[in-house]
């Protein structure tokens, strides 16, 4: 059988998070829902209106620029990309043609072409034989983002989603939302059976969740494998995805870019950004805050965590902002911090999961600290910990308190176990007597009585000491 290798480059939409609109001062509100709230004459397309460049939507796409370094262009402009269509009123879309904001830029090491600026349409409604159209979202300002087609496989092409999806929510470039449409992506995958040369591209759209992303990606190489196998051709066209019976099927033969009429928008200014002081490199530079990938190799690098623990806080940019102030209050000490990031990963997540929440904007980061010192130092074993932690996630308060009314905290005053020690050997002859023969596993019998005699409370490790001591 003939060895096949799959291509993928992906394009990705996002809205952008901004006041108003790309070109208009309507409201940037992708949550209004009143239909036709957020509109003005630009964004309903009235004859003889002037669009206005938001500001704010130029410095995101310049900022994500940055972050994934590309280079920012000195001069840049818009273009009229013309198709009709019910929720493009204008008959065109204001968008970036031959000269974007971006070019190039890497990103979870796959290779980007370009980052543009445009606008989005307006949302239409088929139901109950009525069509309707709403034009809030008409005018949002939208990314496009386009990969090289560099991307090997669907597992690849879900990571790259995912870390965009994060970078756009550290940058407040927006949130992204997949089932919100916040973020669409369309994935365009060939297969090819001659080595150094790309087999005939499919377009996939409708994908609304990273693992649709992976499946649909994973689908059609399995499909086009086939229909080369068989002998016959793929065709270039576009597909969607059907999610309830997990296939791509046909949509439409894909028109090319002549078909749109590219032609600079003459209604707007060109812009000359290295003129422009905010928009410099340097100033734009500046402006990022800690990346995803700075994050994860600062968490390595100054605490020593783990990459499984690393990848699952830093993923979250909730979450690792809740780590951040843990690890402050803290003091940054490594092994203190280590521990929090344990006690996060494995349980604090867990409690979350189980009460369906992803927060932890409810969490004082101050009594997560204050629970991780008091394990630290013996008052809470690792069991009581976690009971302790979820009395904190349930209540608030203070960690500390909260173990006390609950018995959870550890005895480990050794007077006070030392008696308990002398109960415990005084009632046990025969076991101390083992003991002394050598009898290793005596010691562990002993200990259970101790903590029995302590009703649990005593530290083990301390207990073990105070037994060893008293009969050695
Ligand atoms: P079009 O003109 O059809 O829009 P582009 O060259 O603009 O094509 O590329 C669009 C997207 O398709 C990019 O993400 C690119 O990486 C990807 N792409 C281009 N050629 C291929 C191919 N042979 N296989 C897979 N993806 C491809
Ligand atoms: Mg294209």
């Amino acid at each position: 059988m003939a060895v096949y290798r799959p291509t993928i480059g992906l394009e990705v939409h996002a809205e952008l998070a901004t006041r108003t609109k790309m070109f208009c001062d309507s409201a940037n509100d992708p949550d209004e829902a009143r239909p036709n709230a957020n509109v003005c004459p630009v964004c309903l397309a009235h004859p003889g209106t002037l669009p206005t460049i938001n500001r704010e939507a130029v410095r995101h796409i310049l900022r994500i620029g940055a972050a994934v370094g590309g280079t920012l262009a000195d001069y840049s402009e818009f273009d009229r990309k013309s198709y009709f269509y019910p929720d493009i009123p204008k008959g065109y879309q204001i968008s970036q043609y031959e000269h974007p904001l971006v070019r190039g830029g890497t990103l979870a090491g796959v290779m980007l072409t370009r980052v543009h600026l445009e606008e989005d349409t307006a949302r239409s409604s088929h139901a109950g034989g009525k069509s309707t159209v709403d034009f809030n979202r008409a005018g949002i300002p939208l990314m496009e983002l386009v990969t090289e087609p560099v991307i090997p496989d669907a597992g690849t092409a879900g990571r790259f989603a995912r870390e965009l999806q994060l970078l756009l929510r550290t940058l407040g470039a927006g949130n992204a939302n997949l089932e919100k449409g916040e973020m669409r992506i369309e994935a365009n995958v060939s297969v090819s059976p001659t080595p150094g040369a790309f087999g005939t591209k499919v377009e996939i759209k409708n994908l609304n969740s990273f693992r649709s992303v992976e499946r649909a990606v994973a689908f059609e190489i399995a499909r086009q494998e086939e229909v080369l196998g068989s002998g016959a051709a793929v065709v270039q066209e576009t597909r969607g995805w059907d999610e309830a019976k997990q296939a791509t099927f046909s949509q439409r033969l894909k028109e090319g870019s002549a078909d749109y009429r590219y032609f600079p928008e003459p209604d707007l200014p060109k812009l000359f950004l290295s003129e422009i002081p905010e928009f410099s490199y340097d100033a734009i530079r500046a402006s990022l805050p800690e990346l995803p990938e700075e994050r994860r190799a600062r968490y390595e690098k100054s605490y020593g965590l783990k990459g499984d623990d690393v990848a699952f806080i830093v993923a979250s940019v909730e979450r690792s902002a809740f780590f951040d102030a843990v690890a402050r209050a803290l003091n940054n000490d490594a092994p203190l911090v280590r521990s929090a990031a344990n006690y996060l990963v494995s349980d604090l997540a867990g409690i979350y999961a189980k009460r369906g929440e992803d927060g932890y904007a409810g969490l004082s980061p101050q009594s997560f600290a204050k629970l991780i010192r008091l394990t630290a130092a013996g008052d809470l074993s690792s069991r009581g910990a976690k009971d302790t932690l979820a009395l904190l996630v349930e209540k608030g308060g203070d960690p500390e308190a909260l173990a006390r009314d609950a018995g959870l905290v550890q005895i480990h005053d050794a007077a006070a176990l030392g008696k308990a020690v002398d109960a415990v050997l005084a009632s046990e002859p025969k076991a101390v007597g083992e003991y002394r023969a050598g009898k290793q596993a005596a010691l562990q019998y002993l200990l259970g009585k101790a903590m029995k005699e302590s009703r649990g409370a005593g530290n083990p490790e301390l207990l073990k000491k105070i037994i060893a001591a008293k009969l050695g």
